[in-house]
């Protein structure tokens, strides 16, 4: 894939970039080795100031790279600034919170026994440079999720982003040099991911984090695996949204859509699949789809526009291919299902409602990366939960009951990193986000997050 920024709006070719070359990429390892010899000595008082430093110019940098992130990728210029300014609160975050997070641990005298290890201490250390393959559709937020916490703990960190958002990657690597970090504290590395695999291999690189694709995730983690490296999964999803009778149904309907089409509906834990129980199947339904069709699609620069373009030609049609396969086993468009007439270039598709899903469509195991979403009609709780269930993936999902037992039922049985209750999922600074089954596994944000990029090392005084 070019390194290139295409605004995926238009279809227009914007400005290409030449990949690193070898001699280039050496440089950048040694700087990172480097970077990290001085980078983990400094104390948390001077990686604080770095951090908020970085926080205040990004956030007086919020229009501007939203605009950037809009040009490249298609995600719609409000959300954009939200996207920019949920980085800010992350960084602040991890700015206040890291060195509480990783103080020293003092084992209970009791537990370690008569060992003599009266003053054994646990202590979180830095890895090193850690590599991180990020992909395109939230480009400044999930390079900042892990870069926060990376830098607070004493790591350096090397960014190969996806080859759509090349401005944006070197906005980043920009933002951290501003912000007075030593250089090659944060990198990016203009590179294809063919040339992923002799980074990763490099001893100078200690560990690597990768968000995307499953064929992506599991081509890093076998590398990785096989250099007995460190590594954090954060793959696709295909999250369930359950509606069941104690539901507020008309709460339910609108937060559906959003958590259905925010970022053009290519967001990992975006809410895909809509299993609603017979009492309330089609008043939800109609609520929903009526909804769906009333969304302004157009350029996501206008502040009025919902749901912009995919962001690239592949995607769009890796996503019509989903629907086409449905419709033509017999599933029922309830809206959308086809390009917009009116925008004859970019990549639009309409939002989308399809009924009738059965476990012949591929749409049924595979995720839908755009704004489709399919309804299922369930008899009983047993019912959904075994339907939120049947997927490869596992990454977080959505129930609407008031019941308590019913919510006590699903917090034990459903099989994802993460169960919002009357609501949509979003991830917050100080909770741990991540995947079980085939969306991956390691945790980012809050305390978990931080030490998966740590040396937790006993130190034992006799
Ligand atoms: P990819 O997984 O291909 O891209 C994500 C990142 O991984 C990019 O930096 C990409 O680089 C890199 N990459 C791709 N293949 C490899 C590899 N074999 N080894 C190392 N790095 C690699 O995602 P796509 O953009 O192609 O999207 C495809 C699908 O992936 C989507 O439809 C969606 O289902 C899922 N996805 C999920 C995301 C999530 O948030 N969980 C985010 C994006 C996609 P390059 O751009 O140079 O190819």
């Amino acid at each position: 894939m070019a390194i290139a920024t295409v605004n995926p709006a238009t279809g227009e070719t914007l400005k290409t970039f030449d990949a690193l070359n070898a001699g280039e990429i050496e440089d950048r390892l040694v700087r990172a080795e480097q970077a990290f010899q001085i980078h983990r000595t400094t104390s948390f008082a001077r990686r604080t100031e770095l951090l908020l430093k970085a926080a205040d110019l990004l956030e007086a940098d919020q229009d501007g790279i939203a605009r950037t992130m809009t040009t490249e990728m298609g995600k719609p210029l409000v959300q954009a600034r939200a996207e920019a300014a949920k980085c800010v609160k992350t960084m602040r975050w991890y700015a206040r919170n890291a060195e509480g997070l990783l103080a020293d641990e003092h084992p209970d005298p009791a537990d370690v026994g008569d060992s003599g290890a009266m003053r054994a201490v646990v202590r979180y250390r830095p890895l090193g440079p850690v590599l991180a393959v990020m992909p395109w559709n939230f480009p400044l937020w999930q390079v900042v999720r892990f870069a926060a916490p990376a830098l607070m703990a004493g790591n350096t960190g090397l960014l190969k982003h996806a080859s759509n958002v090349p401005q944006t990657a070197l906005y980043l690597e920009e933002l951290f040099r501003r912000a007075g970090y030593p250089e090659g504290c944060f990198e990016t590395l203009l590179v294809g991911s063919g040339a992923v695999e002799e980074i990763l291999r490099d001893p100078r690189v200690a560990a690597a984090t990768l968000t995307g694709s499953e064929p992506a995730g599991r081509s890093v983690a076998s590398i990785a695996g096989d250099e007995v490296k460190k590594t954090v999964l954060e793959l696709g999803g295909s999250d369930p949204f359950v509606v069941l009778p104690s539901a507020d149904l008309d709460k339910a309907a609108k937060v559906a859509v959003t958590a259905r089409v925010q970022n053009n509906g290519q967001s990992c834990i975006a809410a895909k699949r809509f299993i609603v129980h017979n009492d309330v199947y089609d008043a939800f339904s109609e609520r929903f789809t009526e909804r769906m069709a009333a969304l302004t699609v157009g350029d996501p620069m206008d502040e009025n526009t919902d749901v912009g373009p995919l962001s690239s030609e592949q995607g769009r049609s890796d996503l019509e291919e989903l629907v086409d396969d449905a419709v033509h086993q017999g599933a029922t468009a309830l809206c959308g299902g086809r390009r917009p007439p009116e925008h004859r270039a970019g990549w639009f598709y309409e939002p989308t409602v399809l009924a009738g899903i059965t476990p012949t469509m591929r749409i049924h195991h595979e995720e839908a990366f755009g704004p489709v979403a399919t309804l299922y009609r369930v008899a009983d709780l047993d019912e959904a939960i075994e339907l939120a269930n049947d997927t490869p993936f596992g990454l977080s999902s959505n129930a609407w009951t008031r019941d308590p037992d019913e919510q006590a039922r699903l917090a034990r049985d459903i099989q994802a990193g993460g169960l919002y209750f009357n609501g949509m999922t979003a991830s917050h600074p100080g909770l741990p986000f991540g995947g079980a089954k085939r969306s991956g596994y390691g945790r980012e944000l809050s305390g978990h997050g931080i030490k998966e990029f740590c040396n937790m090392t006993t130190l034992w005084y006799g």
